[in-house]
């Protein structure tokens, strides 16, 4: 063996090592789809982007995206949803109804135990398809009142109240900054959260309504408009499939908080795993402030 080539050694385990490490990088475990296009948050094309962004970060899921054309019914939405462990949706408000098949695919889909992912605007979606509105348990507008199911909140006593009183589903007052308080800290999701920790600056959903069946609410936040602890992280068993459900995630900004980011990264992992193996970051907001590092 010539000397050069016992020098070159180092290079070799270098280039070795790095190999191994891109290649674990370039080959996370698990599948997820956001799934996008129609949405009257007009913040949508830079959300979807985020919330990429923080599926990637966790080195746990290569994400796709499939968008929905911009308007009307779009009969090429077809996306391969058993291709993946979650699907997140990122629709909103008056988005045109999926076409037929597509629905029929996504509760198979869940039904047979895929992950669904709902953040913020997606429980306003479709109000008239019942499976959907089973999946998210507590959905808001589009119409939604005393037919869609009850209203959910927890009361001063935290007892959890189901309230079966007419009214419209889903309403908000002005954003702000707002504590979420954890209900349920044994759960994957939630286990090492504070009691009581600040959120970025949002809107604060209320008056949500739906089926509310097999879920569970895992952590509230007291609305200054309804006076109730209205639900903000959701659980939901659909057949074998797993839902995770905020209605926070107004804006950016809503989204760019410490505690939203691992709540959604963690949500995700759970319903597509049914584990959660995510440490809490070290930024985590506390009781008293929010946590919104610009470099997020
Ligand atoms: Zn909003």
């Amino acid at each position: 063996m010539s000397s050069a080539s016992v020098r070159s050694w180092p290079v070799v385990f270098l280039l070795l090592a790095g190999w191994a490490a891109f290649s674990q990088a370039a080959d996370p475990p698990h599948r997820a789809l956001i799934v996008d296009g129609q949405n009257n948050h007009g913040c949508w094309p830079k959300t979807t982007p985020m919330m990429r962004k923080y599926l990637e970060d966790t080195g746990l899921f290569r994400v796709d995206v499939v968008t929905h054309a911009p308007k009307g019914e779009d009969p090429s939405f077809q996306p391969a949803f058993a291709d993946y462990d979650v699907v997140v949706s990122n629709f909103g408000h008056g988005a045109a109804e999926w076409p037929a098949a597509t629905k029929a695919a996504f509760e198979t889909y869940v039904r047979d135990g895929g992950g669904f992912v709902a953040v913020h605007a997606a429980d306003n979606s479709f109000p008239k398809w019942p499976a959907y509105n089973e999946m998210i348990g507590l959905g808001g507008w589009g119409g939604r009142n005393e037919s869609s199911g009850p209203y959910v909140y927890f009361d001063e006593t935290g007892k959890l109240v189901r309230d079966t009183a007419a009214g419209p589903g889903g309403s908000h007052g002005p954003q702000h900054e707002f504590p979420i308080v954890v209900r349920d800290g044994e759960h994957a999701v939630t286990k090492g959260m504070p009691a009581s920790w600040m959120h970025a600056k949002d809107e604060l959903y209320d008056s949500l309504r739906g089926p509310a069946e097999n879920m569970a609410v895992l952590a509230t936040a007291w609305s200054p408009k309804t006076k109730r602890h209205e639900p903000m992280i959701m659980t939901i068993d659909y057949g074998k499939g797993r839902v995770f459900h905020t209605p926070m995630g107004h804006e950016t900004y809503s989204m760019e908080c410490v505690g939203f980011i691992t709540a959604f990264q963690r949500g995700c992992e759970w319903a597509a795993t049914g584990k959660v193996t995510q440490e809490l970051p070290k930024d985590f907001p506390g009781e008293a402030a929010s946590s919104r590092p610009f470099a997020r």
